[in-house]
């Protein structure tokens, strides 16, 4: 039995519209929220009523509209800076997600700071969204990417970490949480470890945020990276928790309007910080989508959240490896609720394919992590990620579809 009623799991469902449309007939199973969670109706009404009633540029206008869009628009980076524990909201910037964040820092920050034969530390868990713009950092300035190796768990070889980092690194660069083993990192203590040495940490959190609480000065991470849509939020938006220090002395990212002082043919001065990093007219509407998205995890809060998303990863863990020829991939102590997983002599593709038609909708492939694959030696797993609005019913439909896939490959 889960510690959660039955009637809390179904009154949160009914929050989401989507949850009860139905694929081929069936009652959908949504297990691709590591993909992108599902939108309350509080975050759909919050874009329809901005537009409906409130459109307005922000920033840049004397008449009431656009002030009252500018000042919706900085509660909702206050409302960030709280729900991340930032000192301050001038350390909150927007961005398109988590992907233009990490592009952010890795041009930025490298500009500034990266010199020919210095050294990037990453993980071998990384999404390509945090890979990518590190190699290209490291091409442009002739600098090294390390990687972080892994233990057959799938945590990260923390021993191998200390031996990678020395004078000539500059910044280290982690996921939170893995989006294809559900592996939570230890931050704070990879944080403390580069801070030893002086190195500034980066958070890759796009899936981080949405699992459980965040300080980020507790965990004492430089920058941490996260997307409003895997957290209930819109898609398009999302942004990045700076310390000021860092962001005060970085190079700009993006040229224009907003993040300028003064501007003459000759030369340009640029904004403080947050606008330095915020060129051009942002996506108010997907803002006050994200701002809802907040208000709607803080009215559910985090120990509901947990609980049942802890209940799920155990319940769908033990169902699913007892299932003759079931392997799952990522066995750490500690994971979020994200299980992948290959069946025997049947590919996951079919087996994704397959269970679609049964309105069940799995990832299947490498999930952007492609180096991972590389080192666990596949090409790709199911993978099943569960959020709080999934319940015990849907990991057995999962598990009696799996069954029923392989009957069909006996
Ligand atoms: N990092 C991780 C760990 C992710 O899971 C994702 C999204 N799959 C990203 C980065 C990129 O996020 P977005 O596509 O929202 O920019």
């Amino acid at each position: 039995m889960s510690i959660i009623s039955e009637d809390k799991i179904q009154s949160v469902r009914a929050d989401f519209p989507i949850l009860s449309r139905t694929i081929y007939g069936k009652p959908l199973v949504y297990f691709d929220n590591a993909a992108t969670t599902q939108k309350p109706r509080s975050v759909i009404d919050a874009i329809s009523n901005y537009y409906l009633n409130d459109n307005a540029n922000v920033h840049r206008g004397v008449h009431y509209l656009s002030q009252q869009a500018t000042g919706a628009f900085e509660d909702v980076r206050k409302k960030l800076a709280t729900f991340v524990n930032a000192g301050s909201s001038n350390e909150i910037i927007f961005a398109r997600g988590a992907t233009e964040a990490i592009n952010l820092v890795a041009y930025s920050f490298c500009e500034t700071y990266l010199n020919s034969g210095d050294e990037i530390i990453i993980s071998a868990l990384e999404h390509h969204s945090n890979i990518v713009p590190w190699q290209k950092a490291c091409e442009r300035k002739g600098a090294l990417l390390k990687v972080i190796p892994l233990t057959p768990e799938g945590d990260l070889d923390l021993e191998v970490f200390e031996q990678l980092l020395n004078n000539r690194t500059k910044i280290v660069t982690v996921g939170h949480i893995s989006n294809t083993l559900g592996t939570i990192n230890p931050v704070a203590e990879i944080a403390a470890m580069a801070h030893n040495k002086n190195v500034p940490v980066f958070v890759d959190g796009a899936q981080g945020l949405s699992h459980g609480p965040v300080d980020v000065q507790k965990l004492d991470c430089d920058f941490y990276a996260f997307s409003a849509h895997k957290m209930y939020g819109p898609m398009g938006i999302g942004g990045l928790y700076g310390k000021t220090k860092w962001l005060t002395n970085m190079q700009p990212y993006q040229l224009g309007g907003e993040m300028i002082d003064t501007v003459t043919f000759e030369k340009t001065t640029y904004n403080e910080i947050p606008y330095k990093f915020e060129a051009g007219t942002p996506n108010v509407a997907d803002v006050m989508g994200f701002g809802a998205a907040i208000d709607y995890i803080n009215g559910l809060g985090w120990d509901f959240i947990t609980a049942q998303e802890n209940d799920l990863l155990e319940y769908a863990t033990n169902r699913l490896q007892a299932i003759e020829g079931v392997k799952i991939i990522g066995t750490s102590k500690h994971k979020a609720s994200i299980v992948s997983f290959l069946i025997e002599g049947i590919h996951f593709f079919d087996v994704g394919t397959i269970i679609d038609h049964m309105g069940i909708a799995v990832r299947t492939g490498s999930h952007c992590t492609q180096p991972l694959m590389d080192i666990l030696g596949i090409n790709g797993t199911l993978r099943a990620s569960m959020a709080f609005y999934n319940t015990r019913e849907e990991v057995d439909k999962l598990v009696d579809a799996i069954y029923k896939v392989k009957t069909l490959f006996a």
